[in-house]
């Protein structure tokens, strides 16, 4: 991937750059929280070795982070992937932190990484190396501390490893609650596997229901990119494409595949299954993971990584609205630039929190030792971020139209020219929350 080498992509730089601009549209914070709400509460590095299958050692490093835990337990995923940083880890801690507070469910923000290469390695090796690292949190994570879920590489697989290596060791407790995305065999939630995805498709129907974006008022017809064809983008096409989208465009990590008149989604699917990439799939032009962020499109959805639309790509961008299923795709600098070109962004703290919205229902579920239906998930989950999707939307029209303003002069001045968009609005209301709550509860002793 091509980035701008003038470009800071630090992962903590663009979160407090993030931060620091919602700020601005907060009426009242308490000065001397700014810093408590920007830094983790917490930083493990764990190193641990572990044996390979052909009886070599390999040192593995690892992190869990805990950002905030102002709202109860800390909740977030746990990625592999050979390019994780602490840095990484730390960002996307509070990321959760936000997200969490923006759903309104009573966690806090944490997150984990495994510096290790999932493709090279073998299902006995993935089991050790979580087995181990699960060993090595101990008591750090439970149901009421800190609850991991699947991230980029881990699956219910990973979730079923770790409730069972935990569970080894603290028995006689109901220790389900202990991690979420589990198999549904397993205490697993039904719909947690389709959550995320789908609720990229609900956050982005509710958003063009209010009429933003001319001749653009549902899914329906629209032309969809995906960047990611891993859980999160193959549901979120899955969906778009059942309400009447066509999917012109996906990629996985090996590159991406384009047809103008729609994907065969199913028989997709099926070739990804047998050949382990789409590339190369029948009646389809093969494109970069670069040339598939510029293609002409209605709607363009980053699932993947990080950093995928910078400052030196964020002019090609051709879509009318971007959709950040991924964490962090989109750098601050390709913010300001797609605004300016009128390109509307929703951000991942909105678009991917499904995830952990039926996270929060597993939990809850787990605790009671019940079972929902699919029918209940899926409308409860519906519910809520159609809800998240209209506070988000309000508070944006409210300081467009001039209804809403900071009342600090400095603040003001400080945002003159810069519009609102929806990664501060959400971020906004996410903060004032923390704050609140932080104060509310009474800082001890
Ligand atoms: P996944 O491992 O199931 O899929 C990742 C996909 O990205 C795969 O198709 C992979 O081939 C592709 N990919 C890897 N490198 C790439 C590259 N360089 N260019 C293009 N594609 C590449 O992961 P996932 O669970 O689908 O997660 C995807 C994103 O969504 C991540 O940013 C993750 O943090 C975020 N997310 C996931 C969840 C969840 O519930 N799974 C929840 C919230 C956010």
């Amino acid at each position: 991937m091509k980035k701008s080498s003038s470009e800071n992509l630090d992962p903590i730089d663009i979160s407090e750059q993030q931060f620091d601009r919602a700020v601005c549209f907060i009426k009242e914070i308490k000065k001397g929280l700014i810093p408590f709400l920007k830094k983790p509460k917490r930083i493990q590095i764990i190193n641990f070795p572990i044996e390979m299958d052909d009886g070599s050692v390999q040192s593995i490093q690892a992190y869990r982070v805990i950002h905030n835990k102002v709202f109860g337990p800390g909740k977030g995923g746990i990625r592999y992937h050979p390019d994780v940083t602490m840095e990484e880890v730390v960002a996307l801690a509070k990321l959760m932190t936000w997200k969490c507070a923006l759903v309104n469910i009573p966690f806090g923000g944490a997150k984990g990484g495994v510096i290790c290469n999932p493709k090279t390695l073998s299902e006995s090796e993935l089991r050790r190396i979580t087995r181990r690292f699960t060993s090595e949190l101990a008591d750090n994570i439970g149901p009421h501390t800190d609850i991991p879920a699947p991230d980029l590489y881990t699956n219910e697989q990973t979730m079923a490893w770790i409730f069972d290596t935990y569970d080894i060791l603290h028995p006689g407790e109901n220790n389900r609650p202990v991690v979420t995305g589990k198999p549904v065999e397993m205490g697993g939630s039904y719909g947690r596997h389709e959550a995320t995805g789908n609720g990229v498709y609900h956050i982005t129907e509710r958003f063009l229901s209010r009429a933003l974006i001319p001749l653009q008022q549902s899914v329906a017809g629209a032309r969809i990119v995906i960047q990611g064809f891993g859980n999160v983008g193959s549901v979120a096409a899955q969906a778009f494409f059942e309400n009447g989208a066509k999917v012109i465009a996906v990629s996985d990590s090996q590159g991406g595949v384009f047809n103008a008149g729609g994907l065969d989604l199913e028989k997709l699917q099926t070739f990804k299954m047998e050949h382990g990439t789409v590339v190369g799939m029948p009646d389809t032009l093969t494109i970069t993971n670069e040339e598939i962020l510029e293609l002409e499109c209605d709607i363009l959805i980053p699932a993947a990584l990080s950093n995928q639309i910078h400052a030196e790509n964020a002019d090609r961008i051709k879509a009318k609205l971007v959709v950040e299923a991924a964490n962090c795709p989109t750098t601050p600098q390709a913010d300001e630039i797609l605004a300016d070109r009128g390109i509307y962004l929703l951000p991942d703290i909105i678009v991917n929190a499904g995830g952990v919205t039926v996270s929060y229902f597993e939990w809850v579920q787990n605790q009671a030792n019940q079972q929902w239906d699919i029918d209940e998930v899926n409308a409860r989950l519906k519910k809520r971020l159609y809800s998240v999707m209209d506070n988000v939307f309000d508070r944006w029209q409210k300081f467009v139209v001039g209804e809403e303003t900071p009342a600090d002069k400095e603040i003001m001045e400080k945002l003159n020219g810069q519009k609102p968009d929806f990664r501060s609005m959400a971020l906004s209301i996410a903060i004032e929350r923390v704050s609140k709550a932080t104060l509310m509860r009474g800082i001890w002793p």
